[in-house]
């Protein structure tokens, strides 16, 4: 659901993912199922090749491995997508199963491979690994010749027309661009990639400016006083998962003779094993669509309240290995900031990080220090008073805190950033006093890209400068 933009010349080009319900008939869903398994083989296929290249340049040049050789000419090429790509013709007179599937399909199957091995070469871990049955769980359909939505049905290579639920329409100046077909437990999606060359800017901050602190105990709290107390997604839906998961854990996951499935495939696979696996998976869907559909509808209220939304820079993945880890993962704080950007640039609000760093410690009125334990709910600041006769939240006076931090580091720095870009901060930041960045110029940094004179509006983008 996230917009992609690129900049391809002086055109920006904006991408939107739409996701629609699709509702293929019992055929169509045998053929899917089907297309799946073959393009998982595919992929432990290539993946293979690259293990072998791999594990071929491990041994040492003067001496055998004890565990196994691999014996591959030192100039053999590495299994690259191209390489991979181009033997599909050639897999396909051995093995006619691949004929069934879209060749499209299958190609975008093994770039997904390189992908991830490009991700592994790039950070160092994350191997890709093989895929289970029942674990490749989305097919890609990348090029459209024409516009494949005709009424209520989708056309789709191979499949013929599907019925779709187009629950809201393809905006006007929009084309689509690709489609992925998924497979979640509850039924079939299409996420359709929209593509427009409409020229976008970002939002800049103006108007009423709100600084929000995320939280277990209130969801939201924000510098002008809303607190939106935390809905507690999986722990209403515990007491179910529980009684479902115990039923999973007592079915026979293994049986030697299960009737009308394919060999190889479900055939290990008990019949009520996969009935009861079923359930579990289709409530943790209904758990993760009602956690999005909260969170998207939050983003809107915010983005009601005000034109720039001010939020912490935190790791929360840091913060789900504490004590409170499950109830972190519940309320998923990172989707949630990644949800408002994206509604924040569809409403033209502006939505910035700040560094999130004692910001629960600092006095949002007169800055100083204020300590707090965490059993402390409020705010009570000696040196100036504030919070003395109305008590104010700790989550507020802490969203106040982010809003300063933000107001400081983009309002009077956005006109002299906008000409001279990231150098102008480094050299403001330096000139400080002491030498070293003030806590105050830590917050933000706002990077103008583009020309402005050439009538392109500036991409404003925000960076935490550590
Ligand atoms: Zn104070």
């Amino acid at each position: 659901m996230l917009p992609i933009k690129q900049a391809c010349g002086n055109i920006m080009i904006m991408i939107l993912n739409y996701v629609y319900r699709i509702y293929p008939d019992s055929n169509q869903v045998e053929l899917l199922n089907e297309w799946l398994e073959t393009c998982r083989i595919s992929y432990n296929y290539a993946l293979r090749e690259i293990k072998d290249w791999v594990a071929s340049r491990k041994n040492s040049l003067d001496r055998c491995s004890l565990i196994s050789e691999y014996i591959m000419a030192a100039d053999y090429p590495f299994p690259s997508y191209h390489q991979q790509q181009n033997n599909l013709p050639k897999a396909k007179k051995q093995f006619p199963r691949l004929k069934s599937v879209p060749s499209q399909v299958l190609q975008t199957n093994i770039r997904r491979l390189h992908e991830a091995w490009d991700f592994f070469r790039n950070r160092g871990y994350g191997f890709p690994r093989y895929k289970k049955y029942g674990q490749m769980k989305s097919l890609l359909f990348p090029q459209f010749r024409s516009n494949p939505l005709t009424g209520w049905q989708i056309q789709l290579p191979k499949l013929g027309k599907v019925q779709i639920n187009l629950h809201r329409p393809i905006p006007d100046g929009f084309v689509i661009k690709q489609v992925r077909v998924v497979k979640k437990a509850i039924g079939w999606f299409a996420v359709v990639a929209i593509e427009s060359d409409f020229e976008l800017s970002s939002p800049v901050p103006h108007g009423h400016s709100i600084g929000i602190d995320v939280g277990l105990l209130s969801y939201v709290a924000t510098s002008d006083s809303y607190i939106e107390p935390r809905p507690k997604f999986f722990k209403t839906a515990n007491s179910r998962l529980k009684v479902l998961q115990k039923r999973l854990s007592r079915k026979m996951k293994r049986t030697s003779h299960a009737p009308g499935v394919s060999p190889g495939g479900v055939s290990s696979r008990g019949k009520n094993y996969e009935k009861a696996r079923i359930k579990v998976a289709k409530l943790h869907n209904h758990i993760e669509f009602k956690r999005a559909d909260y969170q998207f509808k939050l983003a809107h209220k915010l983005c009601d309240m005000a034109d720039t939304i001010y939020v912490e820079d935190c790791d929360f993945r840091i913060m789900a290995k504490g004590m409170l880890g499950v109830h972190t993962i519940d309320a998923s704080f990172g989707q949630f900031r990644t949800i408002l950007e994206y509604v924040g640039k569809k409403r033209d609000v502006f939505v910035g990080k700040v560094d999130h760093r004692g910001t629960s410690q600092t006095c949002p009125n007169c800055r100083s220090e204020v300590r707090k334990e965490l059993s402390d709910r409020y705010h009570v600041c000696e040196e100036c008073g504030y919070g003395v006769d109305v008590p104010i939240d700790r989550d507020i006076a802490s969203a106040q805190e982010i809003c300063n931090r933000g107001e400081e580091a983009v309002r009077p720095r956005v006109g002299v950033r906008r000409k001279r870009g990231v150098q102008a901060f480094e050299e403001t930041s330096k000139d400080s006093p002491s030498g070293t960045p003030t806590k105050r110029a830590v917050g933000l940094t706002v990077l103008a890209c583009g020309d402005t004179s050439g009538g392109e509006s500036a991409l404003l983008s925000l960076a935490t400068c550590r």
